[in-house]
């Protein structure tokens, strides 16, 4: 069954990329389009029409027949309405392909059913979609045939965002602008634009079809809402990196090719912690790139899965008891001219330079920590945050002790004049240290670590699109650089005032970095000490978008206005409330018309053979009685749990959408679920294998 193939001969075949275009469209289309690309110019119609109709013929040799306008809305996921390229039959009866300039930028899908808290009103559903020229189109080719996608941007009539691309691109800009200055500070006159780069690390769980059909749990929420843990689960790490086996190879073999073949660079894969679980890391792109390719990624785990009779879990948490999975953001910021600014350097020149970006990122951080924890928030992510798995709901920032040091001795001192390790000191400019890039020290207990020469976010959720993250990264550095900035553009002693500038900021922002155990409870109470913010879920998380400060941060670099933050509160609530209510009522149907009526038939058959015995002879029949008293017990428990869930459930889902009612679904839902949750799993223990009307977790995680 194996088919060979050659990996740079398919990397990208699928995709409109720069070399297609260079190849494919007139010279002076291609050069224009280059520059709207590069320098954010307006697209002319004209240029549209040429560039639509060669993406069409590319498109069509390979077996496309629709086109979509590929968006983001604030679903999560990915949303796409196709259309063919046929047009009005001629007067012979055969049709023509065509797609015009106009059906290439613009896309009018009917939106009225996307979240948009409230920012379009019903009589106002429009929402149009804008072509992304930034992130290139490509063809799909599945079951349901080839398709033309093409990225866009998805606001509504009156131009407010909609989705996740519109304030991304927007932060992108504000992070280009402040970094131009900043660089432009240290005698940088040949970068043209300045763009973070991201790496999504990408966890997953793979189950076999046949049980995952057989659990209503994961097909509705993608989690399991019951299961006692099997005898064994990850405490031997031996999972973990360990030899990948053959199923399972053959499909990242399949994954990889699909992703290869849209240009997606995946490079990385391996087992992760717990059984069954795996991660898929590509090469680092520009970010508005990296998120639609990790989006892709999602989509094509899912996708190949059904091939091999697997399914691909992305929830946060799958199993409780076992790792969940998340999404390491790899950040940087890099020039057009490949200029790292997270890169330590060589030169004592470089390095001042590095310390100011690495300060401004201690105060960004240290001031948005709110921002920063609630783009990570998601529902399923609130059973992994502060789980001992996951980085805590913390936000801190680790250095690693060599930068640390450095630190210590701006701070103290007000210089510092040795580097650990025994690097050679530059003593010439302003006392700062020359010291090379560290890559010893990992810390995987860090919600936010310098690694080397980028930043990785770990708190990211594995289902959650990196869109919200990166948005808020990139102003969030933006302005601590544009603060810096408006400083020292107004020095008259330049070297003075950015080693003062470093000093102040290191120390006013020292109480954000902590190198120690994340995971330790001494952290918990230091860091309250310390009073940084400790956001336990995702519905206290929200209001972190909507403060003053919020709002004056997005409003001065033009990724947010005030209504649609506030928006976008409303739907991160909305969210919520859905998510648990889909979790609550799948443990309502699941308790009541499958667990329940196993137990109970577990009791008769206990009862029916208890009698058995009695008449056949007098043997001791205690332990038998005894255990039809448990489960008699336990399942009267449920019973109630059961009751009180509907009841509980039922009235959360009766309020108004809301904050009021996330609340409710957290406090009081939740709870509920987890009281029916209880004495089902000490049930699973104890009924018979053979009547429990599902697959354990140990059927689940161990033999896929
Ligand atoms: P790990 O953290 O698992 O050891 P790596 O650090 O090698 O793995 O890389 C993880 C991810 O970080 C990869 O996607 C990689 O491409 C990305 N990455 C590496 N360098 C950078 C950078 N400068 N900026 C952003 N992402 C980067
Ligand atoms: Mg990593």
């Amino acid at each position: 069954m194996s088919e060979y193939f050659n990996v740079s001969e398919i990397f990208g075949e699928n995709v409109f990329n720069d070399a297609v275009m260079q190849e494919r469209l007139p010279k002076k289309v291609y050069k224009k389009l280059r520059e709207v690309i590069q320098e954010d110019r307006e697209l002319d119609l004209e240029t549209a029409d040429v560039v639509a109709h060669e993406m069409k013929e590319w498109a069509i040799e390979k077996g496309a027949t629709h086109y979509t306008h590929w968006f983001q809305p604030l679903t999560g996921f990915t949303a796409e309405k196709h259309d063919s390229f046929i047009t009005a039959p001629m007067p012979n009866g055969k049709v023509l392909m065509s797609f015009s300039g106009k059906e290439l930028i613009k896309g009018e899908p009917d939106a009225s059913s996307f979240p948009s808290g409230g920012l379009r009103a019903t009589f106002e559903a429009r929402g149009y979609t804008a072509w992304d020229c930034t992130s290139p189109a490509f063809v799909r080719q599945d079951a349901a045939g080839a398709t033309l996608c093409i990225p866009t941007a998805f606001c509504s009539y009156t131009g407010e965002a909609l989705d996740q691309k519109t304030p991304l691109l927007r932060s992108m800009e504000a992070i280009n602008k402040q970094s131009l200055r900043l660089i432009r500070l240290f005698g940088n006159t040949t970068s043209k634009r300045v763009t973070p780069s991201v790496g999504a690390e990408q966890e997953y769980f793979l189950v076999d079809h046949e049980k995952f059909l057989k659990r209503k749990d994961l097909i509705f929420t993608g989690r399991t809402l019951f299961g006692a843990m099997p005898p064994k689960g990850q405490e031997l790490d031996d999972h973990y990196f360990g030899a990948i086996r053959e199923r399972i190879a053959a499909y990242m073999r399949d994954v990889n090719k699909e992703l290869w073949r849209l240009g997606v660079s995946a490079k990385t894969q391996h087992n992760e912690v717990a059984p069954a679980q795996h991660e898929l890391a590509p090469i680092y792109a520009e970010v508005n790139i990296a998120v639609d390719h990790n989006q892709l990624v999602m989509e094509t785990l899912k996708k190949v899965a059904g091939r091999h009779g697997l399914r691909c879990l992305l929830h946060e948490k799958p199993f409780a008891g076992v790792n969940g999975s998340g999404k390491h953001n790899n950040w940087s910021i890099i020039t057009d001219d490949g200029i790292n600014l997270l890169d330590p350097g060589k030169t004592p020149h470089e390095n001042i330079q590095f310390l100011l970006v690495l300060t401004c990122i201690l105060k960004a951080v240290d001031k948005h920590a709110d921002l920063l924890r609630e783009s990570a928030a998601d529902a399923g992510n609130d059973h992994r945050l502060g789980a001992n798995e996951a980085p805590p709901a913390i936000i801190s920032i680790f250095l690693g002790e060599q930068l640390q040091d450095v630190m210590s001795q701006l701070i103290s001192t007000g210089e510092a004049t040795r580097s650990l390790k025994g690097e050679v000191l530059q003593t010439g400019v302003k006392s700062l240290p020359d010291f090379m890039k560290d890559a010893t020290d990992r810390n995987r207990t860090s919600p936010f670590a310098f690694t080397g020469n980028k930043f990785e976010f770990r708190m990211v959720g594995s289902n959650d699109s990196i869109a919200a993250p990166n948005v808020i990264l990139n102003v969030i550095v933006a302005e601590a650089f544009s603060d810096a900035c408006d400083i020292l553009e107004s020095a008259d002693d330049f070297e003075q005032a950015v080693h003062d500038l470093i000093k102040k900021q290191a120390s006013d922002h020292q109480r954000i970095v902590f190198n120690g155990n994340g995971y330790s409870d001494e952290w918990i109470e230091e860091a309250e000490r310390r009073g940084l913010p400790n956001i336990k879920n995702m519905v206290d998380a929200v209001p972190a978008l909507t403060t003053e400060k919020a709002v004056a941060l997005f409003e001065k670099f033009n990724v947010f206005t005030r209504a649609e933050l506030e928006s976008r509160g409303e739907i991160l609530y909305e969210n919520y409330a859905k998510a648990l209510n889909i979790e609550a009522r799948a443990m309502i149907d699941m308790a009541g018309k499958q667990i329940i009526p196993a137990i109970i038939k577990y009791t008769t058959v206990l009862a029916n053979s208890i009698n058995a015995v009695t008449s056949a002879c007098d043997a001791d029949v205690t332990t038998q009685k005894e255990l039809l008293k448990e489960v008699s017990s336990l399942l009267a428990e449920a019973k109630a749990a059961l009751v009180n869930l509907t009841e509980t459930t039922e009235k959360a889902s009766a309020m108004n959408e809301g904050r009021k009612q996330a609340i409710c679904y957290r406090d009081e839902v939740k709870t509920a679920m987890e009281a029916l949750r209880a004495p089902i799993d000490k049930l699973e223990m104890i009924v018979d294998k053979d009547i429990w009307p599902m697959p354990s977790y140990g059927d689940l995680i161990f033999e896929v």
